[in-house]
C-alpha cells in the first residue's frame, strides 16, 4: 500500500514507494536473518557512517549554514566531531561490550553456567530535534548499531536541508535492509508510530514526548525520551566576572541559544548581577564584534515561527543590552534581560533562543528553593570559587546532569551518561550508554543436561528434606 503523502515534505521520502509498514517489515527480515549480529557487521557499518561524515564535510556545512547559519567550528566541534567521537569509541570498545558477562552463582546453580548477553532489540526508531540535526540522529544510531539493531531515523523536518541530505546521502554509505532515513511531519509520524518497533529513541520537546510514549503505550515498546526543559545556572559572590561571562556566553549564545543543555537563566545576587552584565556585555562584544549580525560566529533562529515565538519573550524584565530583532533574517541578537521575575513570560518556557535572564536571589538557599520547585532540568550549572557551595548545588537539587563553573562540557565527555531527569526526560545514552540503551540485557542461565539427580531435592512430593534446604 502506496503511502498517501499529503505534506509537501514528504516527496524527500527515499522510500516513496514503500510504506511505513513496508520498511519496518524489510528491516525485521533483515533483523531476524541474524545480519546485523556479527561484530564485523556492526563495525563495518560504524566505518560507513564514518565515511558518510568525512567524504561530505562541505554538504554537511553547506545544509548547516542554510538551516541555521550554523558557523563551521560549531558544526565540526557540535555535530560531525562529536558524532565521530562516539564511533570511534564504539569501534574501540564494541569487542568488549558485546561479551557475555558472566554473574555469581548460588549454591543451587553452581555447576552451571550464568551470564547476561547483550541482545540488539530489533527494529528501532530514531527520532530528532532540528537544533542539532545530525548528531541528534546520528549519536543514537551508533548506539543503535553497535548493539546489533537495525533503525528507521527520522530527522527533524524543521532543519529541512540537513533532513535532505541525510535522506539523499546516508543510504548511500549504509546497508539498506538494515537502516532507513524516512521525512516527514507530525502526520506522516504519527503513522509511523502506529507500527510496532522494537524501541524508539525520542529527542524532541516535552509536549511531543508525551505523545510519542503514548504512541509507544498502545505497544508496549520501551523507548528513551531526550527532552528539554529551563536549566538553571547559580553564580555565587566572588565568581571572576570575566572567565565567567565567556565561559556562560559561550554556551548560552552558541547555536543562537538553540541548545537543549544552555543555561536558561542565571540566579545571582544584585551585587554579582551589577558585575556580571557589563563582564557579559564585553565578552560579546570580544565573541561577536559590535554588531553581532554582521558576525560569521553567531547563528540565526531556525524558521519564522521559533523567531516570533523567542522575539515576543523579549518583553519580559528590561533588556540590559542586545534585544535588535531583523525578521528578514531571522536574527535577534545575543541579548541580556534583568528585572525579570519568575511570572514573567521568559520564565514559564524554555527559551530556546539568545537571550539570557538574570533573575537576583538573596542567598543560595533561595537559589535553591528556586530550582527546587521548578521542573528538573536536563542541565544544572553552579558557578563558585568555593568548591563546597558547588557540591552544596549538586547535593540539594535534582537535574539530568549536572557541571561546576561551566556549561555544556559535561555532555562532551563519553564515559558520563547523558539524559534527563523527570520532565527532561528518561533514560541515557553517549559511549557505552548508547549500547547498554539499545541493548536488552538478557539473563541467561544455561545447565547440563544429565545430573538428574540434583533436581530431584525440588521436586515434590515435598517432605521434611525439601523444608531443611
Ligand atoms: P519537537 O518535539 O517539536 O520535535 C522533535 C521531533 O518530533 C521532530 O522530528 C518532529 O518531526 C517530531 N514531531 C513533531 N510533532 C510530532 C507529533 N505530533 N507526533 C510525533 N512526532 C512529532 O522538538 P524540536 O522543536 O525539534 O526540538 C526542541 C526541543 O527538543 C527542545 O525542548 C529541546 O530542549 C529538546 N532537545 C533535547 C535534546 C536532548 O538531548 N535532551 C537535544 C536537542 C533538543
Amino acid at each position: 500500500r502506496p503511502l498517501n503523502h499529503s505534506s509537501p515534505r514528504s516527496s524527500l521520502h527515499p522510500d516513496r514507494m514503500s510504506s511505513f509498514q513496508d520498511i519496518v517489515d524489510r528491516l525485521r527480515t533483515s533483523f531476524n536473518s541474524g545480519k546485523t549480529r556479527p561484530l564485523e557487521y556492526r563495525m563495518s557499518q560504524l566505518q560507513a557512517l564514518k565515511r558518510f561524515l568525512d567524504e561530505n564535510k562541505a554538504a554537511i556545512n553547506e545544509a548547516m549554514a542554510q538551516d541555521l547559519r550554523k558557523p563551521e567550528f560549531e558544526v565540526i566541534i557540535s555535530e560531525t566531531s562529536f558524532v565521530t567521537t562516539e564511533i570511534n569509541v564504539a569501534l574501540n570498545n564494541l569487542k568488549t561490550w558485546t561479551k557475555d558477562e558472566p554473574v555469581a552463582k548460588n549454591w543451587a546453580t553452581t555447576l552451571d553456567t550464568a551470564f547476561i548477553r547483550k541482545d540488539p532489540f530489533g527494529v528501532v526508531l530514531i527520532i530528532g530535534a532540528w537544533n542539532y540535526p545530525l548528531q541528534l540522529v546520528l549519536n543514537p544510531l551508533v548506539g543503535a548499531i553497535g548493539a546489533g539493531n537495525c533503525a528507521i531515523l527520522k530527522p527533524s523536518e524543521i532543519s529541512r536541508c540537513t533532513e535532505k541530505l541525510l535522506s539523499d546521502l546516508l543510504p548511500r554509505y549504509l546497508d539498506k535492509d538494515c537502516f532507513a532515513v524516512v521525512c516527514g511531519g507530525p502526520q506522516e509520524i504519527s503513522q509511523l508510530l502506529d507500527k510496532k518497533v522494537d524501541y524508539i529513541f525520542f529527542t524532541g520537546s516535552a509536549n511531543v514526548g508525551k505523545i510519542v510514549m503514548a504512541a509507544a503505550a498502545k505497544h508496549l515498546t520501551p523507548l528513551t525520551l531526550e527532552l528539554g526543559g529551563k536549566n538553571p545556572c547559580f553564580i555565587d559572590n566572588g565568581c571572576n566576572p570575566t572567565s565567567t561571562a565567556n565561559r556562560l556566553a559561550w554556551v548560552r549564545f552558541l547555536n543562537a541559544g538553540q541548545t537543549c543543555v544552555a543555561p536558561d537563566y542565571v540566579l545571582c545576587t544584585r551585587e554579582m548581577r551589577d558585575q556580571l552584565v557589563p563582564a557579559l556585555k564585553a565578552t560579546l562584544e570580544k565573541f561577536y564584534g559590535k554588531d553581532p549580525q554582521q558576525s560569521a560566529d553567531f547563528g540565526r533562529i531556525i524558521n519564522e515561527r521559533h523567531f516570533q515565538r523567542v522575539q515576543a519573550l523579549l518583553g519580559s524584565g528590561t533588556i540590559a543590552f542586545g534585544g535588535q530583532c531583523d525578521a528578514k533574517d531571522k536574527y535577534i541578537a545575543p541579548t541580556v534581560l534583568v528585572d525579570v521575575k519568575e511570572s514573567d513570560p521568559v520564565m514559564q518556557e524554555e527559551i530556546f533562543g539568545p537571550i539570557l535572564p538574570i533573575l537576583t536571589v538573596e542567598s543560595l538557599d533561595e537559589a535553591i528553593a528556586f530550582i527546587n520547585r521548578h521542573e528538573r532540568p536536563l542541565a544544572l550549572y553552579a558557578f563558585s570559587p568555593n568548591s563546597k557551595v558547588v557540591e552544596t548545588v549538586l547535593e540539594r537539587t535534582r537535574s539530568g546532569g549536572f557541571c561546576g563553573n561551566d556549561g555544556l562540557m559535561h555532555m562532551t565527555l563519553p564515559t558520563l551518561p547523558f539524559g534527563g531527569n523527570g520532565q527532561s526526560g528518561m533514560g541515557m545514552y553517549h559511549g557505552k550508554f548508547s549500547f547498554d540503551t539499545f541493548s536488552h540485557q538478557r539473563g541467561v542461565l544455561l545447565r547440563s543436561h544429565g545430573m538428574e539427580k540434583l533436581n530431584t531435592l525440588r521436586y515434590p512430593p515435598y517432605t521434611k528434606q525439601n523444608l531443611s534446604l
